[in-house]
């Protein structure tokens, strides 16, 4: 009788191992803990195996194998998932992480990577030439997660959202089928997955459209203290209407870090930072710098020209790998009032030291396509909060949760939107989805998810049932 491990079967094993040129992983081999660790350290599941592809041909027999044999199973692109859906309990984990192969073609300025491609190691392959295109604010995140859920990212007021650089996809259907997705071939795919999510299938390989990046930005942020945030919101909100699209920021309330640029006895304190990333001509962007420093003496700013790769490794350090976290969002369309002081109660509600809020602003070139351009369904919105509990200790999971959770309830009357698949800490059911995406593009997505994967084969993601 067959032996099984971890819930799969030795046959089943061996039937994938014939012809798999990646790693087969199980539970006890050598390097097993290590492989099965995602970015979200609350989520700790143990596959039965981890299939680490390193080509297409390896993800179809593992999509095969799964489908045949009715198997749980995750893709996992960079693992950078909140609510853990890059693995899975007893099942199987298709691992993109051996997939790295990344092609810049400096004459088209494209780029194509593989689906395991980070976006620290994209970005380094592009600025290689000068290029560069909308990339996620933290350089380990995957370009598959982040690409198929949209993708903001610090240039995208000026560039657009990642998925609106992608020019084509290759992808590994539910029925083992490899095909092209583009605006010329099975274009309903194409729109599905820019915004969709992993529903469709797994994406082996992105083609992205890159533009000239050379030449450092003016890019950091200016830290006020918290006492004057009412002050400094009101202010905020004026002043990022004036801000040309060359401009991204986004308002955070932290408490300072230990950084070297940080004043000692400022270190720890709460406050209001607004970071700023500027790709135009310096003048312009000191010209609103300017203006945000004269809206009061900031407890600290770091703003200094670096690489494009430096602005993307900023907030690495606030969250590296293992950090145990949880997160909501809304969407809005501006800073009422009434709205600052949620924020404002909800900030003051904040564990010290814990927790993050990043209030992204939006508009620019993302506002300029169409709403039907894709299946991202933010487009009209101006801003877009994330509310990130994070703990250390089990014993404070709970209260930080509820503190996220108390926050996203609160900003709902101020809110166009609720839910952002990049960024909710739970699987939402079918409803939530479908509300989020509004009937519309609901409707168009369950036809696609409907023609393309009509057994929800996957669905560890934000899912939309087939219709
Ligand atoms: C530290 C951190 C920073 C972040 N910063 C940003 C940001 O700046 N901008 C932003 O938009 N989002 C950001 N996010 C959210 C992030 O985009 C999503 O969590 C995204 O799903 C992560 O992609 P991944 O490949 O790393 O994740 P994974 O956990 O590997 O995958 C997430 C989901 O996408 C699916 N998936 C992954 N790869 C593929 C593929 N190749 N084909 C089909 N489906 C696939 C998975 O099955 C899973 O459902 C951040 C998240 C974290 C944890």
């Amino acid at each position: 009788m067959a032996q099984v491990l971890g819930g799969l079967s030795d046959d089943l094993i061996k039937s994938l191992e014939q012809g798999f040129r990646g790693n087969l992983i199980r539970p006890g081999d050598e390097g097993y803990d290590d492989a099965r660790k995602v970015w979200n350290g609350a989520i700790d599941k143990h596959p039965g195996m981890i299939a680490r592809c390193t080509s297409t041909e390896d993800v179809v027999a593992a999509v095969n194998l799964a489908r045949d044999n009715g198997l749980t199973f995750a893709v996992r692109g960079g693992s950078h998932s909140f609510p853990g859906n890059s693995t899975c309990d007893d099942g199987l984990v298709i691992d993109l992480s051996g997939m790295k192969k990344i092609d810049v073609d400096p004459a088209t300025r494209t780029v194509i990577a593989e689906g395991g491609v980070t976006w620290g190691e994209l970005d380094a392959a592009t600025q290689a030439h000068g290029l560069a295109v909308t990339g996620g604010h933290v350089t380990h995140t995957g370009i598959g997660g982040l690409t198929t859920g949209s993708g903001i990212g610090h240039l995208m007021r000026k560039l657009g959202l990642t998925s609106d650089n992608l020019l084509e996809a290759e992808v590994v259907l539910a029925d083992g089928r490899v095909v092209r997705a583009a605006a010329d071939e099975n274009e309903d795919l194409f729109w599905g997955i820019r915004g969709g999510g992993g529903n469709f299938g797994v994406v082996t390989g992105f083609e992205y459209q890159l533009h000239e990046l050379a030449g450092p930005l003016l890019a950091g942020l200016v830290f006020y203290d918290a006492k004057q945030g009412r002050e400094f919101l009101r202010f905020y909100r004026d002043w990022a209407d004036t801000l040309p699209d060359d401009i991204t920021t986004i308002v955070g309330y932290m408490c300072a870090p230990p950084f070297p640029f940080v004043p000692p006895e400022v270190v720890g304190q709460p406050g209001f930072a607004v970071v700023m990333v500027c790709q135009g001509p310096h003048d312009v962007a000191e010209k609103a710098i300017k203006a945000a420093r004269d809206f009061g003496p900031p407890l600290f700013e770091m703003i200094a020209p670096m690489p494009y790769v430096a602005v993307q490794q900023l907030f690495d350090p606030a969250l590296p790998p293992g950090t145990k976290a949880y997160l909501k969002s809304n969407d809005r369309t501006g800073y009422s009032d009434a709205c600052i002081e949620t924020i404002l109660d909800n900030c003051a509600r904040m564990k010290p030291g814990h927790c993050q809020i990043l209030l992204f602003q939006l508009g620019g070139a993302v506002a300029r396509l169409p709403e039907d351009a894709t299946a991202f369904a933010q487009r009209s919105a101006k801003y877009m909060d994330a509310y990130i509990a994070i703990w250390e200790d089990e014993a404070e999971k709970d209260e930080a949760i509820a503190w996220s959770r108390r926050f996203w309830e609160e900003m709902k009357p101020h809110a166009r939107g609720t839910f952002n698949p990049n960024f909710d800490g739970d699987n939402e059911p079918a409803a939530v989805v479908a509300q989020a995406y509004g009937p519309t593009k609901y409707a168009r997505l369950q036809a696609i998810k409907a023609k393309y994967d009509p057994g929800n084969l996957f669905r560890l993601n934000q899912n939309i049932t087939p219709r």
